[in-house]
């Protein structure tokens, strides 16, 4: 009987498996399918400088607009897109995308793209960013690479030398996620970053005495080297005043907005600069 149920209890698994590699597979073909239906779109999520209490910028996040399934979020697509190889295209079109947009808002604000792993290992990465730039006329100070740990631990003195001729041309590099990954402490000395966004894992305990003083230290480093921090994930009035009083140059989240359509950031820049005068 036992027996008779450990293979029910395979077959089953196994058939909800092969759904589920089915499943991607088709979200795979999906996907290749929507990057030539232009399917793809960009929100973007405004950044508050503590500083002066205004937007300095934006992120730009991809979002799959599927004809039956609806909005698709990022944390269903940009894996299989990496391990496709696809996220090439993907962030090559992001990026054109996101300096074309920024370009036309009505103030001057930074936009900041994510590039992947896999954008640094293929060639090309360094042409696709001036040209973005001089087809959008975007000054390459307003704009902002977001890389995670994942681009560090690859191939170091390339990335290294590409990040340094990025800088050199005026784009800014923000190191994404910080804390999230392994051996973190070791990358700010080897590498060159203007600004650090604390993950949002670390604002959501930020109450937590412990996790408060390792906000404070790398404010303390990022104030020693010239280097931005900026506190993502914010969502309550109560981690904004933390995260102030602990000494972050900038706070991004849902406090102030979620990410939103383009045609919304013009609106975005007037609401966020009348709500920080009314507060
Ligand atoms: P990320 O770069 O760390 O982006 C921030 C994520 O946190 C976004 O999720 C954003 O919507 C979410 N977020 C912002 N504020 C809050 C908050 O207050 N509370 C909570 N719970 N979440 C908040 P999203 O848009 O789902 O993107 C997820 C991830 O997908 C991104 O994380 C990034 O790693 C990746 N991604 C998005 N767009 C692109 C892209 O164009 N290229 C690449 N390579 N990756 C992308
Ligand atoms: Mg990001
Ligand atoms: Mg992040
Ligand atoms: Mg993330």
């Amino acid at each position: 009987r036992a027996k008779a149920a450990g293979r029910n209890t395979v077959r089953v698994y196994e058939a909800s498996m092969d759904a589920a590699i089915e499943d991607r597979i088709q979200l795979e073909f999906e996907l290749r399918e929507a990057v030539l239906r232009h399917d793809l779109t960009l929100h973007y999520q405004p950044v508050v400088d503590l500083a002066t209490d205004t937007v300095s910028g934006f992120e730009a996040l991809m979002r799959w607009s599927h004809p039956t399934r609806g909005m698709i979020p990022p944390s269903t697509f940009i894996e299989i897109a990496e391990e496709t190889g696809l996220i090439v295209d993907l962030g090559k079109w992001a990026l054109r995308e996101a300096c074309r947009e920024a370009a036309s808002w009505p103030q001057p604000a930074r936009i900041a793209v994510n590039v992947s792993a896999m954008q640094f290992r293929e060639p090309g990465l360094e042409q696709n960013v001036i040209m973005a730039l001089s087809a959008s006329g975007l000054a390459a100070d307003r704009l902002e690479l977001e890389i995670t740990e994942s681009v560090l631990i690859q191939d170091t003195e390339a990335v290294i030398g590409c990040l340094h001729r990025l800088r050199y041309i005026g784009v800014r590099i923000a190191l994404d996620d910080f804390g999230t990954g392994y051996s973190s402490l070791s990358y700010l000395r080897q590498f060159p970053f203007d600004k650090i966004k604390i993950d949002r894992s670390f604002i959501r305990e930020i109450a937590d005495p412990d996790t408060a003083a390792i906000v404070r230290s790398i404010v303390g480093l990022g104030e020693r080297r010239g280097t931005t921090i900026t506190a993502e994930g914010v969502e309550t009035s109560a981690q904004l005043d933390l995260v102030r009083a602990e000494g972050c140059n900038e706070v991004q989240g849902f406090y102030f907005s979620r990410p939103v359509p383009a045609r919304d950031v013009p609106d975005l820049f007037i609401r966020l600069s009348r709500a920080e005068k009314a507060a």
